[in-house]
């Protein structure tokens, strides 16, 4: 069976069968010191399991489209999500809850939902990499974020040697974060999603979008429309994978909006007071969102912006690090980072945070 992730070889050392760089999207990554797949929830508990009794760190990589692993590798086992299947647990007259295991490939599970009829997934139609992974950053796009339908996961407590679920009231989701992240205290073995019956999508909160979908925000649109309309708004940023397009070759956005205080706020429009009004949203406790990729491009780093070694901005989206040349290592994409959250510091004073995970690397 061929594997649903497997990236094309590009830049690779075809004869390294321990190459972490054919697992991400980046094709960037050392060796691992072994590679393990795992089909099923038990076969990836018992995995991880083996590899704690022999005292081995351990990484879970499924899609590899959130990770940069640098070139050293990773000096342990890394455990492939590739457990499939969903099934509904749930349903009534109006919803319908159903439960997908981790390493079901999560715009497939989008597809599907959408076919059903089932509303609350669709605008994150595109999205690369595995159902098991969505609840780590809580993923989000378009105005949806998994938050809004997740009600609970299974997962393996690494701490206590036990298989539970987590309500989603206890996940601690908040933008692109939740419990899971940053943490190797849990594995996600299926997730759970209750998802409206019905032929329309939720009210559509982006105004790009919107626009696209040619109606007002806060509109319903049929699912269809709305998941081929997210789809061809994406394809145009880079964002969805395509082996033929190098801009895709990325961790999507690689930095998070900066999220600051009201005073932080403030001291930065004064800064920044000759170049317009920056775009910003309100977030909750008073405290406002900038947008990364307008800092960015205002610091002087435009699209196509090239760093050593080949890594360059996607010459379609401004938030996107790419290894453009297919060749480029692991340090010239940390390098080509550190020159960007340097130069936005220094004009306006506010510092980017990485949004993917850092695997034996750091900007
Ligand atoms: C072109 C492109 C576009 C993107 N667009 C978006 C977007 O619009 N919105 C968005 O939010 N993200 C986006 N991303 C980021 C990424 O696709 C998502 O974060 C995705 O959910 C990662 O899934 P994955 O299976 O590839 O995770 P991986 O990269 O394999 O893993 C990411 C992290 O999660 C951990 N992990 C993975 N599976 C599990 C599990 N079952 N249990 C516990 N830990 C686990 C890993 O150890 C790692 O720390 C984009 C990426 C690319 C390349």
């Amino acid at each position: 069976m061929s594997d649903v992730y497997a990236q094309p070889t590009t830049g690779v050392d075809a004869t390294d069968v321990r190459a972490l760089a054919s697992y991400t999207t980046l094709r960037m990554g050392g060796s691992a010191g072994r590679i393990v797949p795992g089909n099923s929830a038990e076969e990836i508990v018992r995995a991880v399991r083996e590899a704690g009794i022999r005292d081995e760190p351990v990484l879970l990589l499924a899609g590899g489209s959130n990770v940069v692993i640098g070139d050293a590798g990773f000096p342990g086992t890394v455990v492939l999500v590739r457990s499939r299947g969903l099934k509904v647990v749930a349903e009534d007259a109006e919803t319908v809850t159903v439960r997908v295991e981790a390493g079901e490939p999560w715009d497939e599970l989008v597809a599907a939902t959408v076919a059903n009829g089932w509303s609350g997934l669709e605008c994150l139609s595109g999205v690369p990499g595995s159902t098991g992974a969505t609840p780590i950053q809580n993923v989000g796009a378009y105005g949806q974020e998994v938050a809004e339908t997740i009600t609970g996961v299974e997962a393996y407590d690494r701490a206590n040697d036990t298989v539970g679920r987590i309500d989603a009231a206890d996940c601690g989701f908040a933008y692109r974060s939740s419990i899971f992240k940053y943490s190797d205290r849990w594995l996600v073995l299926s997730v759970d999603f209750r998802l409206a019956r019905s032929p329309l999508s939720g009210p559509v909160r982006y105004a790009e979008l919107a626009r696209a979908l040619g109606v007002e925000v806060g509109d319903r649109v049929p699912l269809a429309d709305a998941r081929a309309t997210v789809l061809r708004l994406r394809a145009g940023k880079g964002m969805v994978l395509d082996a033929a397009d190098p801009d895709t070759r990325s961790v999507g956005s690689f930095f998070t909006n900066p999220v600051l205080d009201r005073a932080a706020y403030e001291l930065f429009r004064e800064g920044a007071a000759e170049l317009g009004e920056a775009p910003s949203w309100p977030c909750p406790g008073d405290m406002v969102k900038l947008s990364a990729a307008w800092l960015i491009d205002k610091a002087g780093f435009g699209k196509g912006h090239p760093g050593p070694g080949g890594v360059a901005i996607s010459s379609k989206h401004t938030l996107a690090l790419t290894n453009r040349s297919g060749q480029a290592s692991t340090a010239d994409l940390v390098a080509l980072a550190r020159e960007i959250r340097d130069g936005v510091h220094s004009r306006f004073g506010v510092t980017l945070h990485p949004e993917p995970v850092l695997i034996n690397c750091t900007i």
